[in-house]
């Protein structure tokens, strides 16, 4: 079986993989008219997000069978192609749950104490003490949309913090939230209305476009802090930009962006928003876990 890695992968996966006697070729950074041509000899294809593997790949892969993607949304595959042409496409759900959650805890925190913006501005030689008056997670009701892998895992840390925690997230088993010490909520709205930080843990889908728009900021308590973790898409920026300028949000922290990478965008002037580069699942264990979960996936598919 060949196998072709398409984007950067740990060494011991690809070590892993040849172990169990896969014939593995990294061949990362390909143009797109480079994997078309490429995919014709291989069985399976791993790819991260920077491959995009388009109806043509798809098409033009006559032994392929398996595409795996590392990471857990599979925007960047035509999954309809592959499921016409018969070629299934799995992920490495798990292996980012932990990063996401520290990194929406550190942006929440962040904002909370105004990190990044304290550090701006002793290293513009000021030592403003009065600026920077924190707010304490303690007893602050966050509320989660989207209560799945990284949501509960963001609760159980939270919960640390001896922060009340609440869903919505009209999928979700109650009982496994009520065991997780989650309050799940029936109504979008009532979520708003109560939660004193909002955290973002969902795909995004027809149903999550946008869902913090104009109307749902609006329903938002005064002076409320808005945590975008998950995908880009589900925040009109816009509408954020102006309830931020206008200070009926307090702050907001965003990993994830309708268009990335995100370029000369309006938040850049604002001083309460904590902008991250889709770092969410960018740490040495997790991408680490990336890599084994994707090799063992190829290795269990195939025998
Ligand atoms: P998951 O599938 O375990 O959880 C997603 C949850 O969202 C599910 O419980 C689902 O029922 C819920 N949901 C779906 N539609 C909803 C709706 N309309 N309203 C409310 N809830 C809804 O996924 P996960 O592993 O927890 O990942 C969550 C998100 O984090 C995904 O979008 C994923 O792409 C993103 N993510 C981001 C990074 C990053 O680098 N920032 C890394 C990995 C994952």
């Amino acid at each position: 079986m060949k196998i072709c890695v398409c984007d950067p992968l740990p060494d011991n996966a690809v070590q892993m993989m040849k172990d169990n006697g896969f014939e593995v070729d990294v061949k990362t950074g390909m143009p797109p008219e480079e994997v078309i041509k490429a995919v014709k000899d291989y069985d399976a294809l791993i790819v991260r997000s920077a491959t995009k593997v388009t109806k043509e790949v798809i098409d033009a892969g006559d032994k392929l069978k398996l595409v795996v993607r590392g990471g857990v949304g599979v925007d960047n595959i035509d999954t309809a192609a592959a499921e016409a042409k018969g070629v299934t496409v799995k992920n490495t759900p798990g292996a980012s749950t932990v990063s996401v959650a520290e990194h929406a805890m550190a942006l929440m925190l962040s904002l909370m104490r105004q990190i990044p913006m304290a550090d701006k501005s002793m290293k513009e030689g000021k030592w403003e003490k009065k600026a920077f008056k924190g707010t304490e997670l303690y007893k602050k009701t966050l509320g989660l949309i989207g209560s799945g892998r990284i949501g509960i895992a963001t609760a159980k840390r939270a919960q640390g913090f001896e922060m009340n925690v609440l869903a919505y997230d009209p999928y979700a088993d109650e009982n496994t939230l009520k065991q997780a010490g989650i309050r799940l909520v029936t109504k979008l709205d009532e979520l708003l209305a109560q939660s004193d930080v909002i955290s973002l843990h969902i795909p995004k889908t027809k149903e999550t476009a946008h869902i913090i728009n104009k109307k749902n900021i609006d329903k938002m308590k005064d002076g409320a802090i808005l945590i975008n973790a998950a995908r880009g898409g589900t925040v009109d920026e816009e509408a954020l930009y102006d309830a931020l300028k206008s200070g009926k949000l307090k702050g907001a922290a965003l990993d994830v962006f309708e268009k990335e990478p995100l370029e000369n965008s309006p938040l850049y002037e604002l001083d309460n928003v904590i902008l991250t580069p889709h770092l969410g699942a960018t740490t040495k264990e997790g991408q680490a876990r990336v890599g084994t979960e994707a090799a063992q996936t190829i290795i269990d598919f195939f025998k």
